[in-house]
């Protein structure tokens, strides 16, 4: 059955992968993007090789406007929205707390958790039965940092992530009545260019020392587990949070 889904956070890392893996089964997917047009193009040509359709969508999770705007573009293009991955999300350079200004504090709140509050939202209004939607599924990104606080690299990012644990608990059972699943995975050290973006790409090989499967995950790995999630294979699955952090 071809399904409509939008990710946030697609033109890169573990949101390009579910589009791809997405693109497969083709289905058709909101590729959202924050700036980097490029590298959106390039998922939504991969997502059309993969034997879907997609359309590349810029618009910044934080801003209430550009997050209502990328589902009615999803909806638009390819019909109504059966499942959503709020997936965007950022870190920042390691620091400790005593050190973080209020500006890093603000946007990492903004994204992270705003952020994905406002697509659950747009998902919940959307999707809803008693709102006139058809269910669906919703899969949140949290991160083993939820678990693990991140001392001295970032615990304002575990605790945006630590929001979304309970978001996904909260959510899953308010919107279990109107037929919507809310899910969370908790990748662990997963190597993509997040870890570049907080200033050193290779940190995920430098930790993964710690990872009782000894090496880092790949983005395909956390999509399999946000595709099953998205599937009728976990129809009785709502609230849960899966970690995907190779024992970590
Ligand atoms: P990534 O490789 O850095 O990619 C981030 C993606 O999010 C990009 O597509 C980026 O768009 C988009 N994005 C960033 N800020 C945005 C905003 N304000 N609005 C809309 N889109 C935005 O990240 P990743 O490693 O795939 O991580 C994806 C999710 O998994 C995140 O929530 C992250 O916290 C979580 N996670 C990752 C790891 C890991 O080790 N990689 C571990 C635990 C949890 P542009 O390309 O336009 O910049």
């Amino acid at each position: 059955m071809t399904r409509t889904i939008l990710i946030t956070g697609a033109s890169r890392g573990i949101g390009r992968a579910v589009a791809i893996q997405c693109g497969k089964r083709g289905w058709s997917i909101g590729v959202n993007y924050a700036g980097n047009q490029k590298a959106a193009g390039e998922t939504v040509a991969a997502v059309e090789a993969a034997g879907g359709k997609a359309l590349a969508i810029q618009g910044d999770v934080a801003n209430e406007a550009d997050v209502i705007r990328m589902f009615d573009t999803t909806e638009r293009a390819f019909g109504p929205i059966s499942g959503v991955v709020n997936n965007a999300g950022i870190v920042a350079p390691a620091t400790k707390l005593a050190d973080a200004s209020l500006e890093r504090l603000q946007r990492m709140f903004a994204v992270n958790v705003t952020g994905a509050y406002l697509v659950a939202r747009e998902t919940a209004r959307r999707l809803g039965t008693d709102r006139g939607g058809k269910g669906g599924s919703l899969v949140n990104l949290s991160s083993a940092a939820a678990r693990l606080g991140s001392p001295n690299e970032y615990v304002d990012y575990a605790g945006s992530k630590g929001a979304i644990d309970v978001m996904t608990i909260g959510l899953s059972k308010e919107l279990a009545p109107a037929g919507i699943r809310v899910n969370a995975i908790r990748p662990g050290l997963i190597d993509t260019e997040i870890h570049a973006s907080g200033g050193e790409p290779d940190r995920a090989f430098r930790l993964a020392v710690n990872v009782p499967l000894a090496r880092p995950g790949t983005a395909d790995e956390v999509a399999n587990a946000i595709l099953w999630l998205l599937s009728d294979e976990a129809a009785y699955v709502t609230g849960a949070i899966l970690d995907v952090s190779g024992g970590r």
